[in-house]
C-alpha cells in the first residue's frame, strides 16, 4: 500500500459499526417501520457520525497528530454500514510501548464504576460465544480454520499488554475471576473484543 510505504506501519485500526438502535435512527422511524427498510435514513445518520468521528481523530487529535489516514465504508448483509479507519500517527505520537496502547485500547470488561461503558461493552464487544461453548458460531466455519475460531477466541489471559513478535500488541486481559453470563455462558476478559474506552 502506497500510504504505508510513504508513512510507515499503521498505528491504529479503528472500526465504527452502525447500530440500528441509535436514537437518531429510531426517532425518525414511523411506527412499525424498521431501520433495514430505511437505507436512506441509516446512511444519513451513519455519515453524520462518521464525519463526527473523523473530526475527533483528524482535527481534535484524540489519538495525537495524524500523519496519514485512509478509511473505507462497507455494508453488511442486511445493509448496515461500518467504517474502517487506518491511521498513521506523526513521529512523537506513534504507539510504541504497552502503556501507549493501553491509553487507547482496552480488552477487558469495564468496571462497575463505569456503568454506561460496561453496558455497551457487554452488549456489543463480547465475541461469540464460540469454540466448545458454541461450535455452530459462524467464526468456526471458515475453511482455513474449520472447527476453530477464525479470530482465535478465547484469547489467553495476560497480565499486561505485550508487543508480540509481529510488532502488534496482545492486549492486557487480566484473570480477575469476574464472569458475566451471556447467552447462558460464562464469559470473561478472554472474550472481549478490543475497544476504545473513551
Ligand atoms: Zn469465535
Amino acid at each position: 500500500m502506497a500510504l504505508v510505504h510513504s508513512f510507515g506501519k499503521p498505528d491504529l485500526f479503528v472500526t465504527m459499526t452502525c447500530n440500528a438502535n441509535w436514537p437518531e435512527i429510531k426517532e425518525q422511524l414511523a411506527s412499525g417501520e424498521e431501520a433495514q427498510n430505511r437505507p436512506d435514513l441509516v446512511a444519513r445518520v451513519f455519515r453524520a457520525k462518521l464525519l463526527a468521528l473523523k473530526k475527533q481523530i483528524i482535527e481534535k487529535q484524540i489519538f495525537g497528530e495524524v500523519a496519514a489516514y485512509v478509511y473505507v465504508v462497507e455494508f453488511q448483509k442486511r445493509g448496515l454500514p461500518h467504517v474502517h479507519f487506518l491511521i498513521i500517527l506523526k513521529d512523537g505520537y506513534r504507539l510504541k510501548c504497552p502503556a501507549d496502547f493501553d491509553k487507547f485500547v482496552s480488552a477487558e470488561i469495564p468496571p462497575m464504576t463505569n456503568p454506561s461503558l460496561r453496558k455497551s461493552v457487554l452488549k456489543h464487544m463480547i465475541h461469540g460465544p464460540c469454540g466448545n461453548l458454541n461450535p455452530a458460531c459462524s467464526c468456526m466455519k471458515h475453511p482455513n480454520t474449520l472447527g476453530c475460531c477464525k479470530f482465535n477466541y478465547p484469547k489467553p489471559y495476560t497480565s499486561d499488554t505485550i508487543i508480540n513478535g509481529s510488532g502488534y500488541p496482545d492486549y492486557r486481559r487480566r484473570n480477575t475471576g469476574e464472569v458475566v453470563v451471556i447467552w447462558k455462558h460464562n464469559m470473561d476478559n478472554r472474550w472481549v473484543i478490543p475497544y476504545n474506552p473513551y
